[in-house]
């Protein structure tokens, strides 16, 4: 359906896309994942030339989009593009947001088109919205009348770019839940997106972009479970899991629950699993900073806390300088409450002495 040929993109001086090569087939559902300012927006917009391509070559069906004589208006309604921010009409009705493209720009009978709107409303789940304005509606209802109303124009292929990324966290699934019931229905989408689990189990293939490069390409299984080279592994790494570095005894515990509580969010983790995390994490620190450290008062603790998707597991890991041995060790405990604690929030603890340091190792517990 689309192929993409040696694409790349200057802007100035900047290169941002190298040499992009591409095939989506029809039906098929494409995430597109990376570092931010890698040209994930850039390659969407150049898809839909809202940006000029500075050289290659995009064809749909065979046409050469980027010819001179190619119908750009034409060639861009077949690709429904959704935003971060909504775009809606202020000024108009949820359902004239949805019917006015269609009776401008495909010619559609003003009936004919509110009855489809009303359509792809029913499906989004907001048809009782129909005659509200967009500032009634919350930022995850906004975002699925941007769906129906990039469906209203009948497209072959819907670009997404980060289409949660402005909403509150309670209401990305709500989003995400449309997306995929299109998915099923076979729409051919790429999707731009940090929500890595959704990727994982919506896309046909997923695109890591690096570098100005699709890095590399495959199904979920080997970008999220075996990605096979450095970039992609680094990059994979690093969202499933939260790092926080404790030097004194005085860290801040507030900033701690908070990017605890923010990561959780963000992978859909159960509260009492989340609560768990944040009452182990605080106290293996305190048992940790009540140890000997390195110096008087100085310590060196490493937290990551990491999330397992396939297993749905918490895992949290504290690397700490200090002769070797088992911090938790109960002999040279203080107080063993806080060991009561730990046991009752994590249902596995391993040691290790790993790079000179002691590690711990703790599964936070499920429910
Ligand atoms: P991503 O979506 O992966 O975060 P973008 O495609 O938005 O990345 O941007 C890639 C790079 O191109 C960034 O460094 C950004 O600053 C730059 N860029 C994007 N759009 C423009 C523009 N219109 N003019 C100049 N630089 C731009
Ligand atoms: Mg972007």
């Amino acid at each position: 359906m689309i192929r993409v040929e040696h694409l790349s993109k200057r802007f100035g001086t900047l290169e941002v896309l190298k040499d992009i090569n591409a095939e989506i087939q029809q039906g098929e559902v494409i995430s597109i994942i990376g570092p931010s300012g890698t040209g994930k927006s850039t390659f969407l917009r150049c898809l839909n030339l809202l940006d000029q391509p500075s050289g290659g070559r995009i064809e749909i069906d065979g046409e050469d989009i980027l010819a001179p004589q190619a119908n750009v208006p034409a060639l861009r309604r077949r690709m429904g593009m959704v935003f971060q921010s909504f775009n809606l009409f202020a000024h108009l009705t949820v359902l004239e947001n949805l019917t006015i493209g269609p009776i401008r720009l495909l010619e559609k009978p003003p009936a004919q088109a509110a009855n489809t709107g009303l359509e792809l409303l029913r499906m989004v789940g907001l048809a009782e919205k129909a005659h509200a304005f967009p500032d009634e509606l919350s930022g995850g209802q906004k975002q699925r009348v941007a769906i129906a109303r990039c469906l209203s124009m009948e497209p072959e292929i819907i670009l997404f770019d980060e289409p949660t990324s402005a909403l509150d966290p309670t209401m990305v699934s709500e989003v995400l839940a449309v997306i995929r019931r299109l998915a099923k229905q076979g729409m051919t989408m790429a999707i731009v997106t940090h929500e890595m689990e959704f990727a994982r189990d919506v896309s046909t293939r997923v695109f890591y972009m690096d570098e100005g490069l699709i890095y590399e390409e495959g199904p979920p299984e080997q970008i999220f479970d075996h990605p096979q080279r450095q970039r992609t592994r680094d990059f994979i790494g690093k969202v499933r899991s939260l790092s926080f570095t404790v030097t004194s005894a005085d860290y801040d515990l507030y900033a701690l629950v908070g990017k605890i509580e923010g990561f959780c969010e963000k992978h859909l983790i159960p509260a009492r699993a989340a609560h768990a995390a944040q009452l182990l994490a605080e106290e293996v620190l305190g048992v940790l900073l009540s140890g000997p450290g390195p110096a008087a008062g100085a310590h060196d603790i490493e937290l990551t806390l990491a999330y397992s998707e396939r297993q749905r597991q918490l895992e949290l890991r504290l690397d700490s300088a200090g002769p070797p041995g088992n911090p938790l060790d109960t002999t040279a405990l203080p107080d063993d409450l806080a060991l009561t604690l730990i046991r009752n929030y994590a249902d596995e603890i391993a040691y290790a002495r790993v790079d000179g340091r002691n590690r711990l190792q703790l599964r936070v517990r499920q429910g």
